[in-house]
């Protein structure tokens, strides 16, 4: 392998930049050229590309987005997208290529490697919503950018004593969801994972606590259940608390990285270079208890990840 392509796809996420930074720079360091592709597979179909050099990831360590940007194609989605795909990668004299982002991005990297092209992913969404690790870039700050919105949220909600129903990102998955609920001290959480009753997982806790004193509440909502404004109507009518509801939307995949996603990104994109120069292919980058690993691709996307049952009590319990 001399030349790799890299390329960030589906949502962009915090971190992304100080990925393909690492990338970059990991490469030209073990003296391989690195082409960075515009627009994720879109780009790649159009050949919008260029080479990379170690200047041109200057100063976007600490940038959110992607500098790359980040596309998602409807035309890649079939087999005669992914064969142009694949002949317009080797017009560019490609040998493998890096993909940064979340699970349907890596559907369409197996799909590449299953018609015989090189890759490998490295898990970059806020929504931590990809089997294989425990961690995806972007979700660290993700997280931190809802907690910041809660801790205003709460000023505002203690001194009206009011109820704030809060909807947060997430997709189909509920981790960001149920932890900015453990670390914003939410009176409910409810996730798309676990079946809900409103009067019982929202009213009541509401009520008890009311009864034993609380003046003000949090309930966390996830995107994947949505539907903020109509649970806080319902709420009002139900309790007379006056509630508000606020769905924090884009502002959460925006802002500078947390060391942590920059860190993380930087170890992975380094770590996917790495396997290419040690000729392993079609691999995911992962966290695993901890410790970065990698997958076999096609194994990874058969992976299923759970909802974590202990921090979903533990909520329950702090919130009394
Ligand atoms: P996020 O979770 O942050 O939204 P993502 O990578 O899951 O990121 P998608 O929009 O699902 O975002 O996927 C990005 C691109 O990957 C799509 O536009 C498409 O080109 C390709 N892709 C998605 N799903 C598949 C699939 N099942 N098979 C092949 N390619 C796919």
């Amino acid at each position: 392998i001399k030349t790799i392509g890299v390329l960030t796809s589906g949502g962009d996420a915090p971190g992304m930049n100080a990925a393909v930074r690492a990338v970059v720079r990991t490469g030209i360091y073990y003296g391989l050229k690195v082409m960075g592709i515009r627009k994720g597979y879109a780009g790649l179909l159009n050949g919008d590309m260029e080479e990379m050099t170690l200047r041109s990831v200057g100063d976007i360590i600490h940038r959110g987005g992607t500098i790359l940007q980040t596309a998602r194609s409807a035309e890649f989605n079939s087999e005669a997208g992914v064969k142009k795909a694949i002949s317009i990668a080797k017009v560019f004299g490609l040998d493998a290529l890096i993909v940064i982002g979340g699970d349907g991005s890596y559907r369409g990297a197996r799909d590449l490697a299953n018609q015989g092209f090189p890759v490998i992913c490295i898990p970059g969404t806020i929504d931590n919503d990809i089997a294989s690790t425990e961690y995806t870039i972007g979700f660290d700050t993700a997280l931190n950018t809802v907690q910041d919105a809660i801790d205003k949220i709460r000023d505002t909600a203690y001194s009206h004593e009011r109820c704030s129903v809060l909807e947060v990102m997430g997709r189909h998955a509920g981790y960001i969801a149920l932890n900015v609920a453990i670390s914003g001290g939410a009176e409910a959480v409810i996730l798309p994972e676990k079946e809900f009753d409103i009067d019982r997982d929202i009213i009541k806790p509401i009520i008890e606590g009311r009864n034993r004193g609380k003046k003000h509440y949090l309930v966390i909502i996830a995107e994947g259940v949505g539907g903020a404004v109509e649970i806080a109507k319902y709420i009002e009518e139900k309790t007379d608390i006056k509630t508000r509801a606020t769905i924090l939307g884009h502002i959460q995949r925006g802002g500078s990285p947390t060391v942590y996603d920059r860190v993380m990104a930087s170890r992975m994109g380094a770590y996917a270079v790495k396997l290419l120069k040690e000729g392993k292919i079609n691999r995911v980058i992962a966290l695993q208890k901890g410790v970065i690993t990698d997958f076999d691709i096609n194994e990874a996307l058969q992976m299923k990840k759970t909802i974590d049952e202990e921090m979903v009590e533990l909520n329950k319990i702090l919130a009394l």
